[in-house]
């Protein structure tokens, strides 16, 4: 068998967790598998580095951003071969260049295109643990590049493709996929199952233990995931094209809290209005998530939408500068807002699912200000700091703990 073991910060942040991860790979290797091993920057790394560039340069280039990042998971892989070394296990590191991990060009958020898997057969024929750096690649000007936070799980997984994996298993400080986040609500539960496309909603939608291109790479490929913790014996969590387990009316809550509203005020009420406003961002690549849209005075609309909150700036910059065009009067953002979302396949023929959200948040005195769905999931945009609350309401409300 080959199997791709996929390691996140937490599972590596210390010499005695490093030995721990060696260990659980030595298992795999000495039954007789060929194993790929992707490691993530340890701890806190990429966030200390993320801080580091931020007090030499708060607009550093991102090119240089990368240059900085991708040095994280290369300490992980260096030391992970030098743990093998001192148990006598033949093991070999390899960074993106060495595996020659194709992205397109956009440093920060690239894509993987390509991965020659030359390299790699070659060290696992001379029957070595091949240790991988997670979340970089390179791109067409031989320049480091990376895939966005949380990136790892997707190298895992595109490894696992690439080498027609027999298993891709991904290791992390908790024990698979809950009905909400297990640090935020103690009574979420463990799903021993989960579709590919509820997963992709999930993660979307904020639930960070995959990496939501990390989904759909393996829904594409077919590469069926387990997710499970490097701590523990536990039975994970399987994410995969059909779950066996009767289809549940809600699989889970998720939140988001990287959200911006900007809204729009004043836009004349005519055709090509939301055209015009969509088309300029799409071709900012900014990406919008929630929109609404709203009867405005004396004959015009308002247009509300949100964004990632790392672009809003340059969003509002390339709208102001646009005002003219796009026909609006006044603009303003709101930064603390955040997105909190069911998801679930049963969703689509049961009626009353979205009545009865709204109702656990009303119970709690909170206030939705932007609702939107699709037929597997509903989300509401609330105040930041509600979050918390109107996710453990949420869950109580379906039961998703029982
Ligand atoms: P890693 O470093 O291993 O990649 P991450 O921090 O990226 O780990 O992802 C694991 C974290 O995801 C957990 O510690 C947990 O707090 C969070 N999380 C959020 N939503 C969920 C969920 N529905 N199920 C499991 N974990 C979740
Ligand atoms: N080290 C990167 C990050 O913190 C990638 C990852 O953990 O998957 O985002
Ligand atoms: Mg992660």
């Amino acid at each position: 068998m080959l199997i791709v073991k996929k390691f996140g910060g937490s599972s590596v942040a210390d010499r005695e967790r490093i030995f721990n991860v060696a260990r659980r790979c030595v298992g795999d290797y000495k039954a007789g598998n060929d194993v790929v091993v992707v490691l993530s920057a340890m701890g806190d790394t990429t966030d200390d580095l993320l801080d580091l560039a931020k007090s030499i340069n708060p607009d550093a280039p991102k090119r240089e951003m990368d240059m900085l990042l991708t040095t994280g998971e290369q300490v992980s892989v260096a030391l992970m071969a030098m743990a093998f070394a001192t148990m006598g296990i033949p093991a070999i590191s390899l960074n993106a260049f060495q595996v020659a991990m194709h992205t397109t060009s956009t440093y920060s958020n690239a894509r993987l295109k390509r991965i020659d898997s030359e390299r790699i057969r070659h060290e696992l024929d001379a029957r070595k643990i091949v240790i991988v750096t997670g979340f970089q690649g390179i791109n067409k000007y031989d320049d480091y590049t990376t895939l966005g936070r949380g990136g790892s799980d997707t190298t895992a997984v595109a490894l696992a493709a690439a080498l027609h994996a027999d298993a891709c298993e991904i290791y992390t400080d908790v024990e698979g996929v809950y009905t909400a986040d297990p640090r935020k609500v103690p009574d979420a539960r463990k799903l021993s199952e989960i579709t590919y496309d509820e997963m992709l909603e999930f993660a979307t939608l904020g639930a960070q233990v995959l990496h939501n291109r990390s989904v759909e790479m393996a829904k594409k490929y077919g590469v069926q995931l387990v997710v499970r913790s490097s701590l523990s014996d536990a039975e994970g969590t399987i994410v995969k094209e059909e779950t066996n387990v009767e289809k549940m009316l809600i699989s889970g809550v998720a939140a988001d809290k990287n959200a911006t509203r900007i809204s729009l005020v004043g836009l004349k009420d005519e055709p090509g209005v939301a055209f015009k406003l969509f088309n300029l961002l799409a071709k900012n690549n900014i990406n919008v998530d929630v929109i609404l849209q709203s009867i405005g005075r004396d004959g015009t609309k308002d247009i509300s939408f949100t964004v990632d909150r790392d672009v809003a700036k340059d969003a509002v910059r390339l709208l102001e500068a646009n005002q003219a065009r796009l026909t609006f009067q006044k603009i303003s953002f709101k930064e603390n807002v955040a997105k909190v979302s069911i998801v679930g396949a049963g969703m689509a023929t049961n009626p009353g699912v979205a009545a009865k959200m709204f109702e656990a948040l009303y119970n709690v005195g909170i206030n939705i200000k932007m609702i939107s769905t699709s037929e597997i999931r509903i989300s509401v945009l609330i105040e930041e700091e509600e979050v918390d609350a109107a996710v453990r309401a949420i869950h109580d409300a379906f039961q998703l703990g029982k």
